[in-house]
């Protein structure tokens, strides 16, 4: 069982600890860094990027423009084509209904893919406490759930592990959940693949539920898409009598035709790969081929609150590549752990507080997890403009403190610990509304510039203990315009 992130502190506090651990700091140096300049390599490649990019936001745009229409579209493709569908407004009616699904089978085991819905809703955690165990087949979300760790990347959840810590995982922990790690194994990465392939195999040959998420549903034929390197996800897909698929509705596209352009830009965003080795497609169930039922659940948890907001609903434009992670110079020292939350990275802090809310200290704290650098938004292959969704958060955060995620609505709470900033910025509102206060207060603090102090008192000493205050000019801009333009166009 994996750990979960309910209740993490906020972000300083998580990532102080991440800081301070130099293993943690090398391992994602390294990785990041192999990451993005292969990433920026298979990038490089294409000259038709820009356009790819374009069409990828301009299809996802259009279909949660019109997500209610693809909805009832999907659920009719999928039951036309022998599937069930079954709508879940937040993680408790999810996981109630995979639970009940799975014991309907009277089974007690299941297979999974690779998932990022069922992480968010905390599905093996839910299954675990009804009897049914959950068993990862992704290499790195076996390590995660073999270590009783937390996913730390969208991608590559055990990307915080070198390859000394994930064989020690599997001589130590293996044995508990099945076929033991062969005698004598070393970190190399041969051998530490052959054992989770060993481990795994008896466990896809035994299961007769599998359950996964989907990368894509396309809405015209109700066919979900899986993309996966391993192999595994194709196991879960095909070899499990009942298969059970939880997607969150943001992942749907109108056509076939639109997969064209994301089958280009997510392996190269997120592998580096010019097409990603398995790319698994079914449309409800076929006779003699693959599993006898199929079920999707199509998960809301937070999404049409995120779509209601016209700055942040672009969120729901990502398509889960992990290109911002990799690139962010703050998730790099940091990690993923200090997000609270399995959607990591410059994404995870423009989603979470979304789909969660901003009640929480860590909600609350995410939007200001970033240095606003905007690399995040270069790499994104949907241009999702990630730092001024986060300048848009730290604006609902200050000004209407930490919001609490009910039903479809936003419900605000008095925040504590912004009183400061808030009582700044009322002041703010009342100066820019006062012309003549303004231009009196900005003359007296120029006349009286070589009186100031160089440091904040109170709370504002530790800012100003590492930043240099700025120098009040000899003169207001205002008066300088006034003298040099005579007073036209503008300043007054
Ligand atoms: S926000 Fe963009 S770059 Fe980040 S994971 Fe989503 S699609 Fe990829």
């Amino acid at each position: 069982m994996s750990g979960t992130f309910v209740g993490m502190p906020a972000f300083p506090q998580a990532a102080r600890e991440a800081v301070g651990n130099t293993t943690l700091r090398g391992n994602l140096r390294h990785a990041t860094h192999t990451i993005r300049d292969k990433r920026a390599r298979a990038v490089a490649e294409l000259e038709d990027w820009a356009a790819l990019r374009e069409a990828g936001k301009q299809i996802k745009d259009h279909t949660l423009r019109h997500l209610d229409r693809y909805l009832v579209q999907v659920e009719e493709a999928v039951t036309a084509a022998g599937g069930t569908v079954h709508w879940a407004a937040d993680a408790d009616e999810a996981n109630e209904i995979v639970a009940r699904l799975v014991q309907e089978t009277g089974e007690s085991e299941v297979v999974k893919v690779k998932s990022m819905a069922t992480q968010e809703i905390a599905l093996n955690e839910a299954l675990e406490a009804r009897g049914i165990h959950a068993y990862e087949t992704d290499l790195a979300e076996l390590i995660v759930q073999l270590g009783k760790d937390r996913p730390s990347h969208i991608l590559v959840p055990a990307i915080h592990r070198n390859r000394g810590e994930i064989r020690d995982i599997f001589r130590s922990e293996m044995s508990e959940w099945g076929r033991p790690a062969p005698e004598g194994l070393t970190d190399t990465p041969a051998e530490l693949a052959e054992a989770a392939r060993l481990h795994l195999r008896e466990k896809f040959l035994r299961a007769r539920v599998g359950i996964s998420g989907a990368n894509f549903v396309v809405a015209e034929t109700g066919t979900l898409v899986v993309v996966e390197s391993e192999g595994n996800g194709r196991m879960c897909l095909t070899l499990p009598e009942t298969l059970i698929s939880v997607v969150g509705i943001e992942k749907i596209v109108p056509r076939w035709q639109d997969l064209e352009v994301f089958l280009q830009t997510l392996p190269r965003s997120s592998t580096a790969e010019r097409m990603n080795p398995y790319t698994s497609m079914w449309t409800g169930t076929t006779d003699e081929d693959g599993p006898r039922t199929f079920h999707l659940v199509l998960l809301d948890n937070g999404r049409t609150d995120t779509l209601a907001d016209e700055v942040g609903r672009q969120a729901l434009r990502c398509i889960r590549c992990s290109a911002c992670l990799n690139v962010c110079p703050v998730y790099e020292r940091a990690g993923g752990h200090a997000y609270g939350s399995v959607y990591p990275g410059p994404i995870g802090a423009i989603l979470s507080p979304q789909l969660r809310g901003t009640g929480s200290e860590i909600d609350a704290s995410l939007p200001y997890a970033s240095s606003l650098c905007g690399a995040c938004y270069e790499v994104c292959p949907v241009a999702i403009d990630i730092p001024e969704v986060l300048v848009h958060l730290r604006e609902r955060v200050v000004q209407g403190g930490p919001a609490v995620r009910g039903g479809n609505r936003v419900v605000l709470k008095p925040a504590k610990g912004h009183a400061a900033e808030r009582a700044a910025m009322r002041a703010a509102q009342w100066a820019f509304t006062h012309p003549g206060a303004l231009r009196t207060g900005q003359r007296l603090a120029s006349r009286t510039r070589r009186l100031h102090p160089r440091t904040l008192p109170g709370p504002g000493r530790a800012w100003s203990g590492s930043r240099d205050l700025p120098a009040v000019p000899a003169e207001p801009f205002r008066d300088w315009w006034q003298r040099t333009h005579g007073g036209k166009g503008g300043a007054k």
